[in-house]
C-alpha cells in the first residue's frame, strides 16, 4: 500500500514524547543499578581480584527503559579460561552473595550467569570475556548523541515492540539490539538524511575483537545537528512502521547499518529458505561489526507472519486510529 503520512500526524507528537519520558529510567532506578555493581564488585573481587566488570546492553547504550536488565561482562585476563567452568563458580559465589534464581546458562553461544537481586529487584546477565557487545554498545551510544530523535524513535518502538510480544529472540521474534539497528538503519535512509553513516566515516575509534576489526568515526560532537531533515517524532514512527509493513523487500533486502543502506541478499548468501543453509532468512539485518551474522535467523516461518502482522497492525494504527498513542502500545 502506498499511504501519505497523514496531515494532522502532529496531533500525536506531544503524546508520543509524553509516552518516551515516562519510559526513560528514573535517578532512583540508575543508582539502584550503580548499588548492584557495586555490590558484583566486591563478590567478585574478594574471589578474583584481577577480574574486571564491565556495564554494556541498554544500561549504557543509552536506549534503556524503565525496567530494564543489566548487561555485564565480567573480563579475566586468562586465554585458556573454561568459560563454562568458571561461570559455575561464580555462580556459587553470586548464591553465597545472597543473590536470587542463579542460573548458569552455559550451553549457548554466549554462556552466562543469570540472576536477581532481590534488594533493588534488578534482573542481571553476567557474561566472560564477551568483548564485542561492549563495542557495539558504544557504536550505539555514539550514534545516539548525534541526533536525540534517535533515542525518542527506538524507545517507542522498544515499548511497542515489548506491549505486543515481538521482542523475545527465545520466541523467535527480534531483540532489542535489532529494533535498535532498525531504527538507525532507517533515519539513515530518510530524505534528507538524519543520520550519518559513522563505519563508513574516518575511523577515530578503532579495536579489534576477535579478529574482528572494529573501525568508526567516534568524534560525534564535531557533527551534532547534521542534516536539515525537521521531521517530528510522530512523522518518524509512522515512516518507521509504513517501511516495515508496506515497503521493506523482505525477500532481497539486508539491512545493514555498517553501510547506511540496504545490501542484497544474495552479495551476503542469505537467501530466504535457500536449501542446505543453516537459517531460512525470512528477514536479515547484518550485525554491523560481526557481518557474518544475520540477526533476523532467529525468524521462523511462524514468527515472520506474527511480525509482519504487527507492522502493518502499528501501520494502519498510525494511519487511522484517532489515538495512536494509546491503541499502539495496547497489550497482546
Ligand atoms: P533491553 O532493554 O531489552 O534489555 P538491550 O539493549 O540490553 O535491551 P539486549 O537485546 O538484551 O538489548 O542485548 C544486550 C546487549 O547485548 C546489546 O546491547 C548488544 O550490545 C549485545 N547483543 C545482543 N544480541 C547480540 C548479538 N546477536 N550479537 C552481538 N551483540 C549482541
Ligand atoms: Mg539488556
Amino acid at each position: 500500500r502506498q499511504l501519505s503520512c497523514p496531515v494532522d500526524i502532529d496531533r500525536a507528537n506531544a503524546h508520543f514524547t509524553r509516552i518516551y519520558i515516562s519510559l526513560l529510567p528514573t535517578e532512583e532506578e540508575n543508582a539502584k543499578r550503580k548499588q548492584l555493581l557495586t555490590l558484583l564488585e566486591t563478590l567478585v573481587g574478594n574471589e578474583w581480584p584481577q577480574a574486571k566488570l564491565h556495564v554494556f546492553g541498554s544500561c549504557e547504550n543509552s536506549f534503556g527503559i524503565i525496567n530494564s536488565d543489566l548487561d555485564v561482562c565480567l573480563s579475566i585476563d586468562d586465554e585458556n579460561l573454561d568459560k563454562s567452568a568458571f561461570l559455575l563458580e561464580l555462580a556459587a559465589v553470586l548464591k553465597d552473595g545472597h543473590l536470587q534464581n542463579v542460573e548458569a546458562v552455559v550451553r549457548t553461544r554466549v554462556p552466562i550467569v543469570k540472576f536477581m537481586d532481590p534488594s533493588t529487584g534488578i534482573s542481571c546477565d553476567i557474561s566472560v570475556n564477551n568483548y564485542l557487545p561492549l563495542v557495539n554498545t558504544k557504536l550505539l551510544r555514539d550514534y545516539a548523541r548525534l541526533d536525540g530523535r534517535l533515542r525518542q524513535l527506538a524507545l517507542i518502538v522498544k515499548h511497542w515492540a515489548k506491549s505486543r510480544g515481538v521482542n523475545h529472540p527465545f520466541n523467535r521474534t527480534l531483540s532489542s539490539y535489532t529494533y535498535v539497528l532498525m531504527c538507525i538503519n532507517f533515519l539513515q535512509q530518510r530524505e534528507p538524511v538524519i543520520l550519518p553513516c559513522l563505519q563508513a566515516m574516518l575511523a577515530t575509534y578503532t579495536t579489534t575483537v576477535n579478529g574482528i576489526e572494529c573501525a568508526f568515526f567516534d568524534r560525534v560532537d564535531e557533527i551534532c545537528h547534521f542534516g536539515s531533515n525537521n521531521e517530528s517524532l510522530s512523522q518518524l514512527v509512522w515512516g518507521f512502521f509504513n517501511y516495515w509493513a508496506y515497503h521493506h523487500d523482505y525477500e532481497n533486502d539486508v539491512v545493514s547499518v555498517r553501510t547506511g543502506s540496504m545490501l542484497s541478499k544474495l552479495s551476503k548468501g542469505w537467501e530466504t529458505g535457500k536449501k542446505d543453509q543453516k537459517y531460512t532468512h525470512f528477514v536479515s539485518i547484518e550485525d554491523p561489526l560481526d557481518t557474518t551474522i544475520d540477526l533476523g535467523r532467529v525468524v521462523d516461518r511462524k514468527s515472520i507472519k506474527i511480525l509482519r502482522e504487527e507492522f502493518e497492525r502499528a501501520a494502519q494504527i498510525m494511519q487511522d486510529d484517532p489515538q495512536p498513542w494509546i491503541s499502539l502500545f495496547e497489550t497482546y
